[in-house]
């Protein structure tokens, strides 16, 4: 595509670099240029990447003196400004470094100057008649071979010229001179890399025509569809139950916006995990509207994200589906982003730049004044809090769809559990049964537990020995298959000792539960049924759980057990059991969000059952029967959990009421750590305002990960900004250690 001759420019460098500088455009380079187009420029005696912000100079200086733009490295607009403006907030909302953000926002492909995959084709040219043929037999019969071989395809179909120089052997001499006569022409198309389009499909999630809406649906896809069409910002909340069909609700969304010639962005935690969802969704949109939708994740091939990413830039594609990264793709004239599960915290980046998805998307959404939509069947504290502020439109979908009874959780007490049945239980007797109910009557049931392996720890009773990680401040985790502990933080692992390593007794004992043992003992229970584990252990090998969510769709499988990463999205018709094996697990972390994520997770466990025709009912095991988050996913009392949660928040003074930034020192000498935070935050106490409370220095949650000592600060302030700017000075003047190293976290979702 030939633009406009562009003669100066103003670039922005990626080096981190907070300001545009000036070039001259080469002659050869003028027509390829466009505002976001990534070019290659020299600075001071380097050369270094850059975006085009403007096609003119600043004209600060004579042009004269402007040094010329080496190469540009892709024509199409890689960042928009409004990404440039996105990434310096990000910068400084995060406390990262620009250069980094800017890596982040483009692809490795992207950057690498990657190209796209064209494909020539031969044909003959229309015009052409006559005899030629015969008179170039005699000069020159291989072009005249192959001039006869095109003007005898169909309608005068292209030929690939792969197919003229490899199977004809015809030179590339021989097509060159034909083409200079006029008598061939040569064409090149674009020729994506495709791979991710029916890979990703399988599942009947979402349907391939349209539904009709329910009341309450049609009632959120109106307000939603015309502020779309109106344009301008607005954010909203859809907090529906699960199985309230708030897909079909996004699906309207997505169709307003393109059907307005705009592009959307849609957000998912984790695209691996629901395939069903994604592939039916893409293809839906591509159906209906004609307009081609990519789908981002980390497990595309280099060729294919360039190729995702490219075709968003040149707004062939005007949708992406992807984990939190496909919030930074180049769509243009973007009128729409929904965040799916909005409360998931695999929206969060846990290494620098620690963004949030859904903060910046929120962010985006502003910056491009369009709408966004959160959804969630268990909207996160932070969200709940703007609605009230008003922030945020709540939208509410109370029912299930076709007012499908949600399903009946019974809450066993693990304490008198443990006495009727003398011992270690992993089963409670009313778990049992419902099991086997479901397996005479030949229906399904999932088992979570949101721990692997089989047991968790290994004691020795007569010297009290632990097994811990040689290089983490964590219990080891016993895998009976491998016979190893294992270190879940670090991968360390040694093979299981028979006697204890202190005192050599023979009489060691494992403790806890996984998803391992719980596998073992249920098959022990019921030799007959079909049991599948799926967990991060189960799924190192590839496809594997595509395939065993296959055959649990096919009723191959009776009862799944899995860990959490399964707890998502999942929608099987026949199962109506769920049992979740150890509710305590989540209900004991050391985190303000203990109760919060506990309810989440029994709300999202329980959307698992029950979704056909067909109730459903959940068990939940617990040693503490009475804890809030435990009684109202039982009630299904959402509001009576959120108004005590928030109560406490507000008391204590936690996220959402203030802003919470977690400061982590680590290295390998723990009285050096220590002494350095406490420096530290002797300095910060001098010099920051009276608004941030300072908690701490004290020892992290996990003092030791991978051999490095680990103390933390906490910061809790009425907003980031501009507290965060004073901290990134202070941080940058204060003396650097060689082998001490800090993190700053901010509005941190993970405190271990
Ligand atoms: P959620 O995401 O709110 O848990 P889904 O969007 O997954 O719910 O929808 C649950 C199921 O209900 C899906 O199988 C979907 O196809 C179906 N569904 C959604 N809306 C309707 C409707 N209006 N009529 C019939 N079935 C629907
Ligand atoms: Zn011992
Ligand atoms: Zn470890």
């Amino acid at each position: 595509m030939l633009l406009q001759p562009v003669e100066t420019l103003s670039v922005r460098p990626l080096t981190g670099l907070n300001r545009d500088l000036d070039y001259r455009v080469p002659a050869t380079l003028q027509t390829q240029l466009e505002v976001g187009s990534l070019v290659r420029i020299p600075v001071r005696n380097r050369q270094e990447m850059g975006i085009v912000t403007r096609l003119e100079a600043s004209g600060d200086f004579p042009v004269s003196r402007l040094k010329y733009l080496a190469s540009v490295e892709q024509p199409f607009p890689v960042l928009t400004p409004e990404l440039i403006t996105m990434a310096e907030w990000m910068a400084r909302y995060y406390a990262a470094d620009l250069a980094a953000v800017f890596e982040l926002m483009i692809p490795a492909p992207v950057r690498k100057g990657m190209q796209p995959r064209r494909r020539s084709f031969f044909r003959a040219a229309p015009d052409s008649e006559g005899d030629s043929v015969e008179e170039l037999r005699r000069r020159a019969p291989r072009q005249a071979e192959l001039l006869a071989f095109l003007r005898s395809q169909p309608g005068r179909r292209a030929v690939p010229k792969a197919t003229v120089l490899k199977r004809m052997g015809i030179a590339a001499a021989s097509c060159r001179a034909l083409v200079e006569k006029g008598l061939i022409v040569e064409e090149t198309v674009d020729h994506p890399r495709e791979a991710y389009s029916d890979e990703l499909a399988g599942a009947e999630h979402v349907t391939a025509m349209d539904l009709t809406l329910n009341a309450e649906q049609q009632e959120a896809a109106d307000a939603i569809v015309k502020r779309v069409e109106a344009g301008g910002y607005d954010a909203y909340l859809l907090h529906g139950v699960t199985g309230s069909g708030k897909t079909e609700v996004y699906l309207a969304a997505l169709q307003q916006a393109l059907a307005v010639g705009g592009g959307a962005i849609f957000l998912v935690p984790e695209v691996a995990l629901t395939p069903q969802t994604i592939g039916r969704m893409r293809a839906r949109l591509e159906q209906q509207s004609g307009v081609r939708a990519v789908v981002w994740h980390s497990h595309l091939s280099e060729g294919e994200r360039y190729d995702a990413w490219h075709a968003l830039a040149t707004g062939e594609a005007r949708v992406v589906v992807g984990a939190r990264s496909a919030i930074f793709a180049p769509i243009r004239n973007l009128r729409l982003i929904v965040v799916d599960e909005e409360h998931e915290p695999a929206y969060k980046q846990e290494e620098t730049p620690r963004y949030h998805g859904r903060d910046v998307a929120v962010y985006r959404a502003t910056l491009c004044r369009c709408t966004c939509v959160l959804g969630s069947a268990t909207p996160s504290m932070e969200s709940l809090y703007n609605v009230e502020r008003d922030k945020y439109r709540l939208l509410r979908l109370r029912c299930r769809v076709d007012d499908r009874a949600l399903p009946l959780m019974h809450v066993v007490d693990m304490k008198r559990e443990v006495l009727s049945q003398k011992g270690h239980v992993v089963f409670s007797r009313l778990l049992l049964d419902k099991i086997g109910e479901r397996l005479e009557r030949r229906e399904q049931s999932i088992l979570f537990l949101n721990r692997r392996g089989y047991n968790t720890s290994m004691l020795c009773p007569d010297c009290g020995h632990v097994a811990v990680c040689d290089h983490c401040s964590i219990t080891l985790t016993f895998h009976r298959a491998d016979n190893i502990l294992r270190c879940h933080l670090c991968g360390f692992d040694q093979v299981a000792p028979q006697r204890c390593p202190k005192c050599r007794s023979p009489k060691i004992r494992w403790r806890g539960s996984g998803t391992q043992r719980i596998e073992d003992v249920a098959q022990r229970i019921f030799p007959k049924a079909r049991i599948v584990r799926i967990d991060a252990d189960a799924m190192q090998k590839k496809n594997l759980f595509r395939s065993i969510l296959a055959d649990f769709r096919k009723g191959l499988i009776d009862i799944l057990v899995g860990t959490q990463m399964i707890a998502k999205g999942l929608d099987f018709p026949n199962v109506t059991l769920v049992g979740l094996v150890d509710a305590d697990l989540s209900l004991h972390l050391p985190d303000f969000r203990a109760l919060e994520r506990t309810f989440q997770l029994l709300v999202q466990v329980a959307g698992r059952a029950g979704r056909g025709d067909r109730a459903g009912e959940v068990v939940v095991q617990t040693f503490m029967p009475h804890a809030a988050p435990i009684q109202h996913a039982r009630k299904q009392d959402f509001e009576g959990f959120i108004d005590g949660e928030m109560e406490q928040r507000r008391e204590y003074r936690y996220p959402p009421f203030r802003h919470l930034i977690h400061h982590i020192f680590r290295g390998k000498n723990p009285e050096k750590v220590q002494f350095f935070a406490e420096q530290w935050a002797r300095l910060l106490e001098k010099e920051i305002p009276k608004s941030v409370e300072i908690r701490g220095p004290a020892p992290a949650p996990i003092e030791k990960i991978k051999d490095h000592y680990r103390f933390q600060l906490w910061y809790f302030t009425p907003s980031i900004t501009p507290f965060i700017d004073q901290l990134a000075d202070l941080r940058r003047s204060f003396p650097k250690e060689k082998d001490l190293h800090d993190v700053i976290d901010v509005d941190p979702v993970n405190l271990i």
